[in-house]
């Protein structure tokens, strides 16, 4: 196979012709070529509108593919297409013991499905329900002010990015291929392909549904097992080893090997983790507001006279600037064509986050405008920073009317200081309902003070970003976790044997992909464990 970078065409192309383009790019003759796929497609808006594809080739003999070798050896965009296949560490042995994940989230979910695929049968024990009770009940906080603290945007079946734009970028370094398994994985369960090639691919929250339960289905298939409505309540540990938990209910299970995958909003596990002595530090995170815009002036923005292209769909954003006092300001999960959402799971608070359909077709864009804070904003060990966030989420339902709307001020009065009392052309789509308030006091000054600098700023990027009628909704909390649960090269807890930290919770992921390569990476330090290093060594 051939690979072939850099290869522009404009985006209005017709489709047969990137097979011309490939053909003449190779000096080949037509019928040489046997057949392509598209690795990756970007696009550059410099010099027109361009596609820029890579694409892998095979042509029709070897010889033909070392001749092409040899004639392009010094061109750095043709070369042999690398090696991208994911490869199980180990198969189970006879009578594996069975591990635990606990968590069905996206790190829980591809830990339990590589475990189960390498014939390991685990267990999965989900605080919250199967995706489709779990999405009633969270209609019933958008639409009816309830909130389920146990089933809800955070719990569930799927985690935290069900009810999401689905977003697959992540800058993570991939040698060994975790994040293509991902994103396979994700196909084989419905993703549409693109996301295979699309530079930032993403799926939509209404496919994610149908996804998680197909990928539900093929671990039950393989032996393993997911139980919903089992919260972890507490660790059996012996001798520095983890040797099970307890369960909510009281029941007892019996396991060596435990995968945490928590996610960032399982304060009361945390708690736990912390009285039983499993080593946490406090962890930076961020916090601020979602803002909302009309799509079409980030499309106007963004994307010039090619704004409305039906090829060129929504377009997005990445914002950071560097505030006077020395705070970073930044874009968060920016949400195109979507919605911003009440994203809290516990009783009296109210969270922002956003999500989209795949179709990214609502009328506003939105993301989180939020600054960076340390541990040094909020010192008193591991479990500070849940404390600042559930001050600021309890400050923000009080700001909201108490009953889970959403505290928002239009831009304009933010940035004047000065409350608002009614909506302007900008209509904010939180829901179950908003409050015209002032802000002002729904976050500490230093926060306030950077974001009001920033917005300006971002405006000379994006004209209009500081429009008047823009709207700010409170209170952007949980941006990652608050702590990380430290693990040592084995990914095992630095304290607690057999216990795997893992995912966004314990600090070592930030979004759907890279939270399923962690999971990945601990179902194989599972296995390893397992198995045993000889053993793996003997197999590779
Ligand atoms: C509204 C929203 C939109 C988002 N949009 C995007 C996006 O577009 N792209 C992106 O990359 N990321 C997005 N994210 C972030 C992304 O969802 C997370 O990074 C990711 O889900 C983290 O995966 P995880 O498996 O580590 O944790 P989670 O997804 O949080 O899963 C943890 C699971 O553990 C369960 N659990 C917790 N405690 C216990 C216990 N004691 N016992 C049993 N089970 C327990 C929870 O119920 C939950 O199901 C979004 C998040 C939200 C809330």
């Amino acid at each position: 196979m051939l690979r072939i970078t850099e290869l522009r065409l404009p985006i209005d192309h017709p489709p047969e012709s990137l097979r011309a383009a490939i053909v003449r790019r190779l000096a080949l003759a037509p019928e040489q070529l046997a057949d392509f796929t598209v690795f990756r497609r970007g696009y550059d808006a410099r010099k027109g509108l361009n596609f820029v594809y890579t694409v892998d080739c095979s042509l029709n003999d070897v010889a033909a593919e070392a001749d092409v070798l040899r004639r392009f050896a010094d061109d750095r965009h043709v070369g042999p297409t690398p090696d991208m296949h994911y490869r199980f560490v180990a198969r189970a042995p006879e009578g594996a013991p069975r591990p635990l994940v606990v968590g069905f989230g996206p790190c829980g979910i591809f830990a339990a499905l590589v475990l189960a695929q390498m014939g390991f049968r685990p267990l999965v024990l989900e605080r919250g329900k199967t995706v489709r009770e779990r999405a009633k009940d969270t209609w019933r906080l958008w639409r009816g002010h309830e909130l389920d603290p146990e089933s809800n945007v955070q719990f569930g079946e799927g985690g935290a990015g069900t009810f999401s734009d689905g977003k697959l970028h992540s800058q993570i370094k991939d040698p060994k291929h975790h994040g293509r398994k991902v994103l396979t994985e994700f196909v084989r369960a419905g993703a549409p392909e693109e996301i295979l090639y699309l530079g930032k691919p993403h799926i939509g929250t209404f496919r994610l549904v149908s996804m998680v339960e197909k990928m539900r289905a093929e671990i039950e298939s393989l032996g393993g097992e997911i139980r919903f409505r089992a919260r972890v309540d507490d660790l059996l540990i012996e001798d520095g080893h983890v040797r099970g938990v307890i369960l909510a209910d009281g029941a007892e299970i019996r396991a060596d090997h435990i995968i945490l995958a928590l996610g960032h909003s399982a304060r009361d596990t945390f708690e736990m983790l912390h009285r039983r002595g499993v080593f946490m530090e406090p962890k930076p995170f961020s916090v601020g507001f979602r803002i909302e815009h009309p799509q079409a002036l980030i499309d106007r923005a963004r994307l010039g006279k090619y704004a409305g292209h039906p090829l060129m769909g929504a377009a997005d954003y990445k914002l950071v600037h560097h505030a006077g006092n020395g705070r970073a300001v930044y874009s968060f999960c920016m949400c195109p064509g979507g919605t911003v959402v009440a994203a809290t799971s516990e009783a009296g608070r109210v969270v922002t986050n956003g999500m989209s359909q795949y179709s990214r077709a609502e009328h506003n864009a939105n993301a989180g405008i939020v600054v960076g804070i340390t541990p040094t904003d909020y010192p008193g060990g591991p479990l500070a920073g849940i404390a600042l966030q559930r001050t600021l989420e309890a400050r923000a339902f009080d700001l909201g009317g108490g009953n889970y709307d959403a505290p928002v001020q239009r831009v304009g009065d933010f940035l004047a200081g000065r409350p608002s009392t009614a909506p302007g052309e900008v209509a904010p789509s939180y829901k179950p309902g908003v409050r015209y308030t002032n802000l002002a006091s729904a976050l500490p000054d230093y926060a306030i003070a950077a974001i009001r600098e920033a917005i300006p700023a971002f405006a000379r990027q994006i004209p209009g970003f500081d429009m008047h009628d823009a709207v700010l909704t409170g209170v952007e909390t949980r941006t990652s976790s608050p702590l990380r649960i430290r693990r040592g090269d084995d990914l095992q807890s630095v304290n607690v044997r057999g216990l795997y930290p893992a995912g966004e919770g314990a600090g070592y992921a930030g979004g759907i992909l890279s939270a399923g390569v962690d999971g990945i990476r601990a179902a194989e330090a599972v296995a390893r464990m397992i198995v045993g290093a000889d053993e793996i060594a003997a197999l590779t």
